[in-house]
This record gives C-alpha cells, sequence and structure tokens, in this order.
C-alpha cells in the first residue's frame, strides 16, 4: 500500500471510530495525519513539514523532542515509570514540588498533582468548598465567577465556565447554578474607568456570605474569547476577595510557565492567590498533568476539620514520568533565556500580525507575550483560513471568529516568520474571498 492509500484507510477507520475534541464522529473536516514532530515542525502524512504555531494548545513551549527533556522521561522510564502515590513518596512528586513553591507566587506551599487541567479545577473547587465547611460555614457554597471565563469540560468547571459562550451552556440546567461577574473590560494597557471593578463588588457586597471563592484566569482569558485585561483589574480581584472573605482561586493553566511574559500572569498584579491552578505547559507537552497548589491557612483548616482530609486522590496522582518530565521542562525554561525569547516574539507578533487590523473584517488585532491574536467579524472563516494557512506552511486551529498563535518561546526566527506571513496571507485571502 503507497502512502497516501495507507493514510486515507487510517483516517478512515478514524472517522468511523473516534471522538477528537469538540467534534462530531465523522468530522465535516477530517483530522489530518501527523506522522512526526521535531522542534516548531509538524510533519504531516504527507510528508509536508509545516510550522507549528499552536505548541498543542500553549502546551509545547520548548517545542517538540526537546533533547533535555527527552533523555529525562528515557531516565525515568527505565528507573520508574510509575507507583501509586497513597502511602508513597518519590524522588520525582518531591523535586517537582520544590520547584513549583519555589517559582509559584510567595505563600503558595502545598501542592495537589492531577492529570489534567479540569480535575485540578474540580479539586480547588473541592478544597475552596471544604474549607467553609471546615470553617463550620457551609452556607458559603456557591462560585463566583467572571464572564467569558473558561476553566475546563468536567462539571464543577462547566458551571464556572461563561453560561452563554462558555460550550456548554446545552448542560445549564443540570449544572450548579454559579454567580457571574461581568467580564473585565478589554485590554492589557487601558485606562479603565473600574466600572468592571464596581460592578464586581457590588456582587461581592450583596452575596458574599453565601460565596465561598471567586475563579478568573489572571490577564489572559483564553477559550472564552482570547481577552487580554489589565493587572489594575487582577489586583483588585485580589483586594475585593480579601475584604469580603471570598477565596481567590486563580486559572494559570493557560497562562503559566512564561507564555504572558512573566513566569505566572499573577505577577502582573503582584498577587498570590489563595488557589492557583497550572497544567498545560507544566511538561512542556509531553505527558498530561496538572497541579494544584494552595495557602497553608487553606490546608490547616481543611486537615483541622471533619474529617481533617482532602477528599480527592487519583490513581495516576504524580506520576512519577509525568512529574520527571515536568522537572527537566522547568528547568529548560529556568535556564533559558526565556524572557528575551518571548519579548522578541511579542515585537515580531506585533509588527507582522498588527497591519491586519486595517482589513475589513477584522475587529481587532491583539498581542500579548507569546500571543497574537486576529480577532474577526464573522465566525465561519476559520476552517478555510485555516486550511489556507496549512497550505501556506503553517498549522494553526481558528476558534469562531478567532484566528490565534502561540509559538513555542525557542522556534526559530526563519520558522516564527514563516508562521506569520502564512498566517497573514491566510486572512487577507479568505477575507478578500468573503466580500
Ligand atoms: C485548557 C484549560 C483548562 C482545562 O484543562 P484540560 O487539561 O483541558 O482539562 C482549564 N482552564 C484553562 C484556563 C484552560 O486553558
Amino acid at each position: 500500500m503507497n502512502n497516501s492509500d495507507h493514510w486515507q484507510f487510517l483516517i478512515d477507520f478514524d472517522q468511523q471510530h473516534i471522538w477528537h475534541p469538540y467534534s462530531s464522529s465523522p468530522n465535516p473536516i477530517p483530522p489530518i495525519g501527523v506522522k512526526k514532530t521535531q522542534g516548531s515542525l509538524i510533519t504531516l502524512a504527507d510528508n509536508q513539514e509545516v510550522v507549528d504555531g499552536m505548541s498543542s494548545w500553549w502546551a509545547a513551549i520548548h517545542g517538540y523532542n526537546h533533547p533535555t527533556v527527552m533523555q529525562a522521561m528515557k531516565d525515568q522510564i527505565d528507573q520508574m515509570p510509575h507507583i501509586m502515590f497513597g502511602g508513597l513518596t518519590h524522588e520525582p512528586a518531591i523535586e517537582l514540588a520544590k520547584r513549583l513553591i519555589k517559582l509559584t507566587p510567595a505563600g503558595l506551599d502545598k501542592v495537589f498533582f492531577a492529570d489534567s487541567g479540569s480535575v485540578s479545577m474540580e479539586v480547588a473547587i473541592k478544597i475552596a468548598l471544604q474549607y467553609w465547611i471546615s470553617k463550620d460555614r457551609p452556607v458559603k457554597n456557591k462560585m463566583l465567577s467572571i464572564r467569558n471565563g473558561y476553566h475546563g469540560d468536567t462539571f464543577a468547571t462547566m458551571a464556572v465556565c461563561d453560561p452563554v459562550n462558555g460550550m456548554h451552556h446545552l448542560f445549564n440546567d443540570v449544572l450548579r447554578k454559579s454567580i457571574f461577574a461581568p467580564a473585565p473590560q478589554m485590554g492589557f494597557d487601558i485606562q479603565s474607568d473600574n466600572s468592571d471593578i464596581e460592578e464586581l463588588e457590588a456582587i461581592l457586597k450583596d452575596h458574599h456570605h453565601e460565596i465561598a471563592a471567586l475563579t478568573l484566569e489572571p490577564i489572559v482569558q483564553g477559550a472564552g474569547g482570547m481577552r487580554f485585561y489589565r493587572p489594575a483589574y487582577l489586583q483588585a480581584v485580589r483586594e475585593l476577595c480579601t475584604k469580603y472573605d471570598v477565596l481567590m482561586i486563580a486559572d494559570e493553566i493557560a497562562t503559566g510557565f512564561g507564555r504572558t511574559g512573566k513566569l505566572f500572569a499573577c505577577e502582573w498584579a503582584e498577587i498570590t492567590p489563595d488557589i492557583m491552578t497550572i497544567g498545560k505547559a507544566l511538561t512542556g507537552g509531553n505527558l498530561t498533568m496538572a497541579a494544584m497548589l494552595c495557602t497553608d491557612e487553606i490546608s490547616n483548616t481543611i486537615c483541622q476539620g471533619e474529617p481533617g482530609v482532602l477528599m480527592h486522590g487519583p490513581t495516576f496522582m504524580a506520576n512519577p514520568l509525568a512529574c520527571a518530565t515536568a522537572i527537566a521542562s522547568i528547568d529548560v525554561l529556568i535556564n533559558s533565556p526565556w524572557q528575551d525569547n518571548i519579548a522578541n516574539i511579542e515585537q515580531h507578533l506585533k509588527t507582522e500580525l498588527s497591519p491586519l487590523s486595517e482589513l475589513e473584517g477584522v475587529k481587532d488585532v491583539r498581542v500579548l507575550g507569546a500571543i497574537g491574536v486576529i480577532e474577526l467579524e464573522r465566525n465561519d472563516l476559520g476552517p478555510q483560513i485555516q486550511a489556507a494557512c496549512l497550505e501556506n506552511g503553517a498549522w494553526i486551529r481558528p476558534f469562531g471568529k478567532l484566528i490565534y498563535t502561540m509559538p513555542a518561546f525557542n522556534i526559530p526566527a526563519g520558522e516564527l516568520l514563516q508562521l506569520t506571513d502564512a498566517v497573514k496571507q491566510a486572512v487577507k485571502t479568505v477575507l478578500e474571498e468573503s466580500l
């Protein structure tokens, strides 16, 4: 069988039997086969090499197959790929926890390892609820979230996603009711009238007695609209949570590990949340792993309450292979000139993508750190733009009106230019054809 027939066979099977993210089966647009990866390059089924503009959804921050991370994974496989975490512990978990405690905002000193971002958010919500039960204030059991938020696909997290555009409105009737504040005003460096903060405070004033915690994504709201907002808002949220005795959960699953230009987006506002979740880039995009961190105060309260334990424990908790991978990825990041790399990407994205805002059909172009977003007026052009981009040699995955890219921090300059040229050309061509 030749290569093309072989892949047609595979894709046919995939179409008949396998779910993809947010997909039907079969998919109206079949998935594209991938053979291998190296650095920022993806080799597709037809042997075309394309530049990766997505970092596999924020995760592959060093590109693919980074030699140092690969070696650490191989060494750990030989030593101990997995061991249960109930009653046992191991160096990879301890070494990873050390790094996370050191690198995250001061005061987050307890770590819970989970398998995916959604599960780490489930644990964050659970720990917040259990905190108030332990304090004998069980009426504080509602979540306050802000609109345009995205926190995952499981049941507790669906309930704190944006109730309209959060992909889960189908389930609104069976989800626990959360309270929603308006989204923060858009813009990282805007002068604001702070009306969004006032509206948030009004809600807290009325409802704080029944609110366990506020959840938000610091500085960048990801899947809920790729919206950037100002550090002053985040600072105000921290102050209001303290004032109204509501726990603050910062979801850094997308923003963590440098993506916005700070190691964690909370640093833009110099705040420590009570609870923080991380995932996506934690292992450099090599294995699924996430974590929840919280303060000693929260963990002490729970451990002194009834039943005195945190009621959660995934089977593959703190998987040694995932921990070793995360340690290697974090060390590669910290030992690299990541601030300079991200500043260079930011400058490049601004220079190359900003002129697109002049085009008819483009609503906004925005760049922060190693994230570039082109927001269109129409929400139906994504598939065409993706296809055109691929022809031009780059892989992106548009979402509704949003054409966006977040390349690996170490993407070579030539490949970064290939990526932005491909995106620019694809957006221009498809918009012209659509007029
Ligand atoms: C991706 C994401 C999640 C969910 O993580 P999964 O690993 O997909 O479960 C939660 N919150 C934010 C902000 C995310 O970007």
